[in-house]
């Protein structure tokens, strides 16, 4: 994965007040290939912030209003920007000052262009290292969660979120419940039709278990063939609806292993109700017992097992 991001697309701005010195810089970075915008003051560059999306600010420190330094210090709690700081002043300001405040380079004056240039190549590049190192960790990161097969989370996950949901619920006094799937008949299925075959029916079953929950809920596979829910704030009468409409929709859902047939696959779902202070392996254990409820019963259907009608 690269991020390339081609000079013209880079926006450089230079805030600077003394007119000879601003023009001279805005002209050699627009000659480098860089977009560049200017301006004289550091509140005039906020203003330019607030419309345009600027990759590098050069700015002097001195200026009329705001200075260089509180300039960057906004600029690095608001925006995705670098910036490089440049002074003549170099008593009155430490570098240590303009680094401790964000900046990613300081310059002094009188600035001599090759060598901005070069500090501003380095600056983007390095920012461009940052984007692409993010990028591949949040990936890195959904990859850890994702069942690679369904695109669902993982078991793994699964219990991450249950006990966090399971907390919130706690501390808040507000209903949880849980639902689990298992597909009927299953191995019958991929004895007849191959494994492969087998695999696009799971493809396929997390798409429906997905297309019917709302936002907050969320969608595991949980093993081999089956799957999971977490609906918090969800009651016991609001989970039968969602259970029901995966029901519904897996009996709506045909599906062709072999060109001519259309198959029907069911599921068997248990549900259940978190109970305040119980361990989440009991209320686990539950669900699935609740599951197996409907296995027992013939398949194809929704049981519910709480706490309060356990054995
Ligand atoms: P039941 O109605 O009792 O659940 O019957 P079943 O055949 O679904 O249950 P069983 O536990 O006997 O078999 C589960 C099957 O799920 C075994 C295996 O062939 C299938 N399975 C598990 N993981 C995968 C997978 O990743 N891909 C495919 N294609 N099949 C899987
Ligand atoms: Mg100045
Ligand atoms: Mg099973
Ligand atoms: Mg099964």
């Amino acid at each position: 994965m690269m991020i390339k991001q081609s000079k013209i697309d880079t926006s450089i701005l230079i805030v600077e007040d003394d007119p000879a010195i601003r023009n001279s810089i805005h002209e050699f970075i627009g000659m480098a290939g860089y977009k560049s915008f200017e301006t004289s003051s550091a509140e005039e560059a906020l203003e330019i912030l607030k419309t345009n999306t600027i990759h590098l600010v050069i700015t002097d420190i001195r200026l009329p209003g705001m200075n260089g330094l509180e300039l960057t210090d906004l600029i690095k709690n608001s925006y995705d920007t670098d910036v490089i700081v440049m002074t003549a002043y170099i008593g009155d300001y430490s570098y240590e000052e303009a680094i401790s405040k964000g900046a990613s380079d300081f310059v002094s004056k009188p600035i001599r262009f090759e060598e901005l240039l070069l500090r501003l190549r380095r600056v983007l590049r390095e920012r461009n290292i940052t984007k692409e190192r993010a990028l591949m960790l949040a990936r890195l990161q959904d990859l850890a969660i994702t069942d690679g097969l369904t695109k669902l989370y993982n078991s793994r996950y699964f219990y991450k979120q249950l006990d966090s949901e399971v907390n919130r619920a706690k501390r808040y006094n507000h209903p949880l419940t849980l639902l689990f799937m298992d597909i009927d008949y299953f191995k019958r299925y991929n004895d007849t039709y191959g494994h492969l075959e087998g695999d696009k029916v799971l493809f396929s079953i997390g798409k429906i278990i997905k297309s019917c929950l709302r936002k907050m809920d969320t969608a595991y596979r949980y093993g081999g063939e089956e799957f999971t829910v977490i609906l918090p704030e969800t009651n016991r009468g609001e989970v039968m609806t969602v259970a029901k409409r995966i029901k519904d929709a897996m009996e709506n859902e045909k599906f062709s292993p072999q060109s001519e047939k259309s198959i029907s696959i069911t599921i068997s779902i248990g549900a259940t109700e978190y109970c305040p202070d119980e361990r989440i392996s009991t209320l686990v254990q539950r669900a699935d017992k609740a599951m197996y409820l409907s296995k027992q019963r013939g398949r194809n259907q929704i049981s519910t097992l709480f706490s309060d009608e356990c054995p």
